[in-house]
């Protein structure tokens, strides 16, 4: 199967399992598990920040990190498309109280200075306290320009908030860029990166940021349900990620330009630019679920949406990429009238 829905598809091979299998483990709501240990030990220097703090997934990093930010009745500033505002069920505000305050994203996925600077409330009783400004990198697959996150960021301090990114994929960015992770965190104050993306790891993320407030999340982490046990096994799968599967994320990114050029020449389809690993084809309305059946067929996944997102990752390669811009030609040459 070519399954292009996500990067999350991917499944651990072998050698990931046998890391797991192998792994020193302890309770690590004691912080007796070794690799847990060494995990955010690893995180922690890669992203240049003081502390790390591992947990399940990246809604609830996302989530114990702003909860470490906002106390209740503070406010959030977050892009309308942001996942921590629109895909994370609303934690923020459901069992946080933080009061989302979400501006329209521009097209490259930053928020306008200007926009920013309209929301921040006065210090009044009327209004609910603004605490932060949420980012997010890469955001739709798109890389933040390097300029605007040291423009809104020092804005941001400048205006006495704090700052969050969910780099979910943040790896992503950093190999696009050719920056370090280090480089790519150091604006923010905190920052979540998710292991099961790109990187491959069946689970987990890492929340990184200043000792104080990664002891606050730490202790949101065990409210929210996610102290976990045993977790070693999860963590050795992502140390062996950033090991194994950091620096090859440029091969996804070229994949996926590659099949962002291969579909642009097919009459009927509008393919917008590709960035990093995520090409989004726009699909004439008549044809989304006849072009999926199709697809599928061939062994070939999509989610028939009207913009429809395919996602590069470790379990696709260059010859897939020659089998899902076949199978696109294939069946709009078929259906090329209608298209
Ligand atoms: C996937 C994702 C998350 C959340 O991760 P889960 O592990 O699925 O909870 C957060 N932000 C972005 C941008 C994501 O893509």
């Amino acid at each position: 199967m070519i399954d292009l829905r996500s990067d999350t598809v991917t499944r651990p091979p072998a050698a990931m399992r046998k890391a797991m299998a192998d792994a020193e483990v302890g309770d690590d709501v004691f912080g007796d598990d070794p690799t847990v240990n060494r995990l955010q030990a690893v995180m922690a220097e890669l992203t240049g920040k003081q502390a790390a703090l591992f947990l399940p997934t990246g809604t609830q990093s996302n989530l114990a990190g702003l909860m470490a930010h906002c106390e209740r009745g503070d406010e959030y500033i977050v892009g309308q498309d942001a996942h921590t505002y629109k895909f994370e069920g609303g934690g923020a505000a459901v069992l946080g109280s933080i009061q989302p305050q979400p501006l329209e994203n521009a097209p490259d996925g930053s928020l306008p200075l200007a926009k920013i600077a309209a929301a921040i409330k006065p210090i009044d009783n009327h209004f609910a306290r603004t605490r932060l400004l949420a980012l997010e990198n890469t955001i739709n697959g798109k890389v933040l320009p390097p300029a605007y996150v040291k423009e809104a960021t020092a804005f941001a301090r400048d205006q006495g908030l704090a700052t969050h990114l969910d780099g979910a994929r943040l790896a992503n960015a950093a190999v696009a860029m050719k920056v370090s992770l280090a480089e790519a965190a150091a604006a923010f104050d905190t920052v979540s990166i998710c292991l099961s993306k790109g990187l491959g790891a069946p689970a987990g993320s890492v929340l990184v940021g200043p000792k104080a407030l990664i002891e606050r999340a730490h202790r949101w982490r065990k409210v929210l349900g996610g102290g976990m046990r045993q977790a070693g096994v999860l963590a050795a799968a992502g140390l062996y990620a950033l090991e194994h599967n950091f620096a090859r994320l440029a091969e996804d990114h070229a994949n996926a330009e590659y099949l962002s050029k291969g579909l642009a020449n097919i009459a009927g389809l509008e393919v917008r630019p590709q960035s990093t690993n995520m090409v989004f084809v726009k699909l004439p309305e008549d044809h989304r679920q006849a072009l999926a059946d199709s697809l599928e067929a061939r062994g070939i996944i999509i989610r028939a949406t009207p913009i429809c997102r395919l996602v590069t990752h470790l379990d696709v390669t260059r010859a897939d990429m020659d089998a899902t811009i076949d199978g696109f030609q294939a069946y709009f040459s078929r259906n090329s009238k209608a298209a």
